[in-house]
């Protein structure tokens, strides 16, 4: 196999490279060029100076670009450059239809689409323990495993295409969900004046423990939101759910609540912060309180 990667931004840079580390990446594009001059600096892969160009040496294309749009305007390119036979493997979080769409424009061309949105963050990504969620079909997917596995830890199909994305946005809904119970109970905590540390130790062995209290709590309570998981990005998601939901003609509350709190950080500048800063929006419900 020939792979070609698009997109080295925060995630797709350190999958490239992981990538690299099978000895299989041949050809890097990136918008902005200079991030592929570095990559193939430091690999020796091509640094592509198109898509056209990428697609003429390679045979598995894989993508972590930002937003739908995005995702249809590469995949638009590649159908009128990849060989038929070819894969594209899409690693950016965006709706079921889109990835349902961009199957359909490739499928023309006879080439096979995985929609393989990842979770796990940056340090997921540096580290090669992504969770890489999978939609599409099964011959691709054992096609694709050699590289999923090159750049994360689990790796778990789904179903159909679109499957992949879906599962991504139960994903979010219930990581907002989970944000929304730590930081409002630890904005309670600090206005019951009880000593924070202790009460995320208290908690973190009973039914309120999670991952997110446990490694995300600590900055928390020092004020500190270190990336992560940006809100503007968190945000971007949960629009897609929010969009997803509204087909089966519902609201739903957690994301509605999430998307206005993040809304508010994003005013105030802090919109590039890990999402945990929610906690200053629920510290704020406690600014006037006479206690
Ligand atoms: P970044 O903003 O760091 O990088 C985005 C990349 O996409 C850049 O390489 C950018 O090119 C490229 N790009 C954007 N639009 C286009 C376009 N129209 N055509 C070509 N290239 C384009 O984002 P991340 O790497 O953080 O995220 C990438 C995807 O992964 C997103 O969908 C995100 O939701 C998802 N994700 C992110 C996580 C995270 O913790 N950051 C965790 C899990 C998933 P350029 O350099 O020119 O701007």
């Amino acid at each position: 196999m020939k792979i070609g990667f698009i997109g080295l931004g925060a995630m797709g840079m350190a999958m490239a490279r992981n990538l690299h580390q099978t000895g299989l990446l041949v050809a890097a594009w990136n918008r902005t060029p200079d991030k592929a001059q570095s990559l193939a600096s430091e690999t020796g892969c091509l640094a592509a100076g198109s898509i056209k160009q990428l697609a003429s040496n390679v045979d598995v294309c894989v993508l972590c670009v930002s937003a739908d749009a995005d995702v249809l305007e590469v995949v638009g390119e590649l159908c009128r450059s990849l060989e038929s036979g070819a894969l594209v493997i899409d690693c950016s979080t965006v709706a079921a239809a889109t990835a349902r769409q961009a199957a359909e424009m490739l499928a023309d061309q006879n080439i096979g689409f995985l929609d393989c949105p990842v979770s796990g963050g940056t340090e997921g990504a540096h580290n090669a323990t992504l969770s890489i969620i999978v939609g599409g079909e099964i011959d691709n997917v054992t096609k694709a495993m050699p590289i999923l596995n090159a750049m994360g830890k689990r790796i778990v199909h789904i179903g159909a295409v679109g499957s992949g994305q879906a599962t991504k946005a139960v994903n979010q809904i219930a990581v907002a969900g989970i944000n929304q119970a730590v930081s409002e109970a630890l904005a309670f905590a600090a206005a019951e004046k009880l000593p924070l540390e202790k009460v995320i130790d208290a908690l973190g062995g009973g039914a309120a423990g999670s991952w997110f209290l446990a490694n995300r709590g600590p900055n928390m309570i020092r004020n500190e939101y270190p990336l992560g998981f940006r809100v503007t990005l968190h945000s971007k998601d949960l629009n897609i759910c929010r969009d997803m939901a509204a087909v089966h003609g519902v609201q739903l509350p957690i994301v509605e609540m999430t998307l206005i709190h993040y809304q508010r950080l994003v005013e105030k500048g802090f919109g590039d912060e890990d999402i945990s800063s929610l906690f200053r929006v629920k510290q704020e419900l406690f600014s006037s309180s006479s206690t």
